[in-house]
């Protein structure tokens, strides 16, 4: 087996975003220096890291000359091209594996891997153009998604067909020609498993965490998820059953839904620190990022216990879009500051923000977490103090006070 890079050694990241910002900012303290490399400048990685170098991930020559700088290549997203992967691996071991970024980059391979492997997922069939299209919904039915196979997140690249008449525009929508048509699934709740394996093949994880989307984006995690302990041993085994199989070493997340008949779904993968594990940062011994880094030198992993019962809310750019109308963008967006200082005034309100200078509507800028006596309290006062940011509730407030505020939005929680 590989040695153990010790403190001191050099972590490269590919990707410069939140997820690099927050591995840095968990490695650094460990001793470790961090080099990034992407496509720009005072990057929300490059801004927490050692040294950033701006390139492209095509640039084959700049990612070899970094690669030649650090001791292990990791990424902190999955659409890093696969030649700058393979180009990155000639120099330095990259971890998790190429293989790991190649099936979960595309929907098409992650699916047929998945059901390959005897994993759950919702039906599904590729779709290459309109004809296939129209066959597919066929044997799938309404309502369906289709969903471009390669560079999807977020929702993008989706539409909901609801009647077979409905596929030409869906497939005008999505603009690909490659698609997975999937079955909706008419879920209870979406859950995911953040989870680690190390060099030597241990696993850890933080639980299951549930998540509630708006407009495909997550905008709220919840751990531990209020579901029964047999769904929550079977997400578990399903997301362990997946590290294993993909023998990763690293973070994975797992993203699955609940049915209503109590059936787990896996519907994406994420083979790097995710979003729902944002929480494990305040919330947790060990947190997702330093875990990664754990993970990627071949060092023991940390414990993951949760201290206590979390939430964590995303803060998106359209928190800043107060000023024109709803949604408006560019020269004739007003811009207005969220109102930090009250959502700080909520004192068990954590603030992350990821440095980015343009707060785009739908662009994640950061996220609010809380710890709370039970997980349904620290959502609402995560809630409650997103609200503030905009006006929502002005001036100090316990959660208890928040937990009154916020019994209308409880719902969402779910
Ligand atoms: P994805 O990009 O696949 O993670 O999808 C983003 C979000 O869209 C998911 O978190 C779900 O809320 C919703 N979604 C995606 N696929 C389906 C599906 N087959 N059935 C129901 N909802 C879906």
């Amino acid at each position: 087996m590989s040695r153990p890079i010790l403190p001191g050694a050099t972590i490269g990241v590919l990707g410069s975003g939140q997820l690099g910002r927050m591995l840095a900012l968990a490695a650094r303290p460990m001793g470790y220096r961090v080099h990034v490399l992407s496509p720009g400048t005072d990057t929300p990685t490059g801004q927490t890291a050692d040294v950033e170098v701006d390139a492209d991930y095509l640039d084959l020559d700049a990612v070899r000359a970094f690669a030649r700088q650090v001791d292990v290549v990791t990424f902190e997203f999955e659409n890093v091209p696969a030649a700058c992967a393979e180009a990155a691996a000639e120099l330095a071991p990259v971890r998790p594996a190429h293989r790991v970024l190649y099936v979960a980059q595309n929907r098409l391979r992650e699916k047929t891997f998945l059901a390959g492997a005897g994993f759950p997922v919702a039906p599904f069939e590729a779709v290459r153009s309109l004809d296939e299209l129209r066959a597919a919904l066929g044997r799938i039915g309404t309502p369906a998604v289709l969903k471009t196979a390669g560079w999807g997140y977020d929702g993008k690249g989706q539409a909901r067909i609801d009647a077979p008449e409905g596929a030409e525009a869906a497939w005008h929508e999505v603009s690909t020609d490659e698609a997975v048509l999937e079955g909706f699934v008419d879920f209870e709740r979406e859950v995911s498993v953040v989870a680690a394996r190390g060099l030597d093949g241990t696993f850890a994880h933080w639980g299951v965490i549930a998540n509630d989307h708006q407009n495909h984006i997550l905008d709220l995690s919840v751990a531990p998820a209020p579901v029964p302990p047999e769904v929550a041993t079977e997400a578990v085994r399903l997301a362990r059953g997946i590290l294993e199989e993909l023998d990763v070493v690293g973070v994975l997340c797992t993203e699955m839904f609940l049915t209503r008949d109590g059936r787990l779904l896996v519907n994406e993968l994420a083979p790097r620190p995710h979003n729902s594990g944002h929480l494990t940062v305040d919330a947790a011994v060990t947190s997702q990022f330093e875990q990664q880094a754990r993970a990627v030198c071949g060092l023991p992993l940390g414990d993951t216990t949760l201290l206590r019962p979390a939430a964590m809310a995303n803060l998106l750019g359209d928190l800043w879009h107060r000023g024109g109308d709803e949604g408006e963008e560019g020269a004739n967006a007003k811009l207005i500051e969220p109102d930090w200082q009250a959502a700080l005034a909520f004192p068990d309100v954590k603030l992350h923000l990821y440095g980015k200078a343009a707060p785009r509507v739908g662009r994640k800028m950061g996220h609010l977490t809380v710890l709370a006596e039970t997980p349904d309290q620290a959502a609402q006062t995560a809630l409650a103090a997103r609200r503030a940011l905009i006006g929502g509730c002005a001036g100090r407030h316990s959660s208890q006070e928040a937990s009154q505020d916020s019994k209308g939005i409880r719902d969402r929680v779910r």
